[in-house]
């Protein structure tokens, strides 16, 4: 199986890159981010618990998501590869994802992340506040945003050391013409174990 964390702050481009990764190796995607948001359009339980936090721009808690993952990881199991995109943000999360791999008989490739600097990212959230459909609250409020890369610096970054701790970790420059950037990751992502 080809498993990639796809890895870097908000508004790094992950969205973006995960679905030309899913057209290209055919992927199942799992972005934590986009199943929490359909949780709370559906207002479920979890969905209002993690509004919560989304609201204020700080993760949501280690087990909503890990508790998520799980059950995706399960009902996919004839996946050819999965591409995480958004988790694990913490190395709490990290840790649980292994071990979930690990029962699958499986493992991740290797992490890709995408480095952009703070001033770029703050533009194009700010701009996906303006322009994403359906709206994206969190993107529409300057503090949040500040927020999520505070978040984003003092939880996610230790993540990438553990990968790179197992010898996963890449890093690819994330500003650019995106079929660039796409190359660039390809390269990497073709190196990878299967
Ligand atoms: P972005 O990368 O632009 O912040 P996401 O859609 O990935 O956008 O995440 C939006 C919000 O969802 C985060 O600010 C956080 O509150 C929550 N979230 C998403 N993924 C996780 C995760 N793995 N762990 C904890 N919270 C998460």
């Amino acid at each position: 199986m080809l498993n990639i964390v796809l890895f870097g702050p908000p508004g790094a481009g992950k969205g973006t890159q995960s679905q030309k990764l899913i057209d290209k190796y055919h992927l199942v995607h799992l972005s934590t981010g986009d199943l929490l948001r359909s949780q709370i359009a559906e207002k479920t339980e979890l969905g209002l618990k993690a509004q919560e936090y989304m609201n204020k721009g700080e993760l949501v808690p280690d087990a909503v998501v890990i508790g998520m993952i799980a059950d995706k990881i399960k009902s996919n199991s004839n996946a050819k590869g999965f591409i995480f995109d958004g988790f694990p943000r913490t190395v709490a999360q990290a840790a649980a994802l292994d071990t979930m791999l690990k029962e699958n008989g499986t493992a991740i490739s290797g992490m890709v992340a995408l480095e952009v600097d703070e001033e770029e990212l703050t533009k194009r959230i700010i701009l996906r506040g303006q322009t994403a459909v359906p709206p994206r609250p969190d993107d529409q409020d300057e503090t949040l945003v500040r927020k999520r890369v505070s978040e984003y610096n003092t939880k996610t970054k230790p993540v990438a050391d553990f990968y790179a701790g197992q010898g996963k970790f890449a890093s690819i420059y994330g500003i650019g013409e995106i079929e660039e950037i796409f190359g660039q990751i390809c390269n990497v992502v073709d190196k990878l174990p299967k």
